[in-house]
């Protein structure tokens, strides 16, 4: 018995020393922890810091990819655009091609047409007989209002109505055109100090030769006293009249036949004293004056048409000098 409860005593002695070994050793370990890893707090906030990092490369790489998604989805759409507008621009540059092609075959047809019409207005094509110049003269344009002394012989005449619309060759087959002198216009058709000036001024060299501009017949050739000097007037197969003024010297008279380009005459400054010499230059119809720069090119000496329009547009300014 004894021996039994001295055993219990010696098992209850050793089990305390056990647990009090285990206390102990529980006690260093920690303090030996704490020795080792003295930040470790330091070390769990920076492990959390991570962490939250770590969370926002997930989300940024989620945001990423969602971008990467749409950027692939918006660059296909665009080459889909680019493939279809490629296609457009093949289409339109095949109907570009056919537009020339139709073009061309149009510009070929009005080059016929025009050459058809030019031959037609000039007679080209042989229907028309030219008329022989020495029966001119029995042209109705020669005798009507005739005058080789009147100046303006349609004035008080009932033959001067002006016509709606009259169109009128002004090159003539066989004669041609002729800018009566090539040189600087120095002064329009037009008002001019208060005055209607009814021709040009071209300035020329006193001598210089003046040639008729149409084929026609002398109608005047004579000195005027008004402000025209030596003046030549010529009247036209088409019935215009043509007016060359200041002249120097006049080798034509009335009723001399002449072609476009024959010599009529040299430039001076009769009538017109207090100026150099030039060319005074009229075109009228039916004495109504019409600006010779409507058919006449003056800056590179060439007929702009080989027809004028008569119509009261044209012949707006009133008759008389
Ligand atoms: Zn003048």
């Amino acid at each position: 018995m004894f021996h039994l409860i001295n055993l219990y005593f010696w098992s209850l002695k050793f089990f305390g020393l056990a647990i009090l070994l285990f206390l102990s050793n529980l006690c260093l370990s920690q303090t030996k922890l704490n020795d080792l890893f003295p930040n470790i707090d330091f070390l769990k906030s920076k492990k959390n810091q991570i962490e939250k990092l770590n969370f926002k490369i997930d989300s940024l790489n989620e945001v990423h990819l969602k971008e990467r998604e749409f950027n692939t989805k918006t660059i296909q759409i665009t080459k889909t655009n680019i493939d279809k507008l490629e296609a457009e621009i093949a289409t339109t540059k095949q109907s570009l091609v056919l537009c020339q092609v139709n073009l061309d075959s149009l510009n070929e047809k009005i080059q016929i047409l025009s050459n058809t019409d030019y031959k037609k207005r000039h007679n080209i094509e042989g229907k028309h007989t030219p008329i022989p110049q020495k029966t001119w003269i029995d042209l109705p344009v020669f005798s009507e209002n005739w005058s080789s002394t009147n100046l303006f012989p349609y004035v008080y005449s009932e033959n001067n109505k002006i016509p709606n619309l009259l169109d009128i060759n002004l090159f003539e087959k066989d004669t041609g055109f002729c800018i009566p002198y090539k040189g600087y216009v120095s002064s329009g058709f037009g008002m001019r100090r208060g005055r209607m000036h009814k021709g040009l001024d071209i300035r020329l060299n006193r001598h210089d030769t003046i040639r008729a501009c149409m084929s026609g017949i002398v109608r005047f050739a004579d000195y005027n006293n008004g402000g025209f000097g030596k003046l030549i007037i010529i009247r036209h197969l088409n019935g215009l009249e043509t007016y060359y003024a200041h002249l120097h010297k006049m080798v034509v008279k009335p009723n001399d036949i002449v072609k476009a380009g024959d010599f009529i005459g040299t430039g001076g400054n009769t009538g017109a004293k207090r100026t150099g010499p030039h060319l005074h230059f009229e075109c009228r119809w039916k004495d109504y004056p019409l600006d010779p720069k409507l058919f006449i090119d003056y800056d590179n000496f060439t007929l702009k048409s080989d027809n004028l329009i008569i119509s009261p547009e044209v012949l707006r300014t009133k008759p008389f000098r």
